[in-house]
């Protein structure tokens, strides 16, 4: 993440830089909102937007950063706290998503499902 300012109050804006393009998921959006809510915890001040730069395409998507995306990044949040709290992990489950995971090699969920059906047979 980088950080933008502007203007002479210094308005603030989190910039992530991403190596490919704009995916389908809204995850590049929360990060750039989690970004913002620390901003704003750091600094008192209200973030509001943010930008994805996507190197592959060259472009810079505007990120909103509304109520309902606060809304969302705060519940993903708090969910990732139980997960850490519980230490207990979802098992993995190929989907489209997959197909642009960057944990795809560490995670392999369609090995993973394959051996989870086999355990379950036998
Ligand atoms: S590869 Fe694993 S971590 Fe990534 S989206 Fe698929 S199941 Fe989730």
């Amino acid at each position: 993440m980088r950080l933008g300012r502007c203007g002479r109050f210094g308005w603030l804006y989190p910039v992530e830089y991403k190596r490919g393009r704009k995916g389908e998921w809204d995850n590049d959006e929360l990060q750039v909102c989690a970004q913002a809510l620390c901003l704003e915890e750091m600094t008192g001040k209200s973030i509001a937007t943010g930008y994805v730069y996507y190197a592959q395409s060259h472009q810079r998507q505007l990120v909103e950063i509304s109520e309902g995306l606060r809304r969302e990044t705060i519940a993903t949040i708090n969910a990732i706290q139980i997960l850490l709290q519980t230490g207990k992990i979802p098992p993995a489950h190929y989907s489209k998503r997959c197909q642009g995971c960057s944990l795809y090699q560490q995670c392999l969920p369609q090995a993973a499902e394959k051996v989870l059906r086999y355990q379950e047979a036998n």
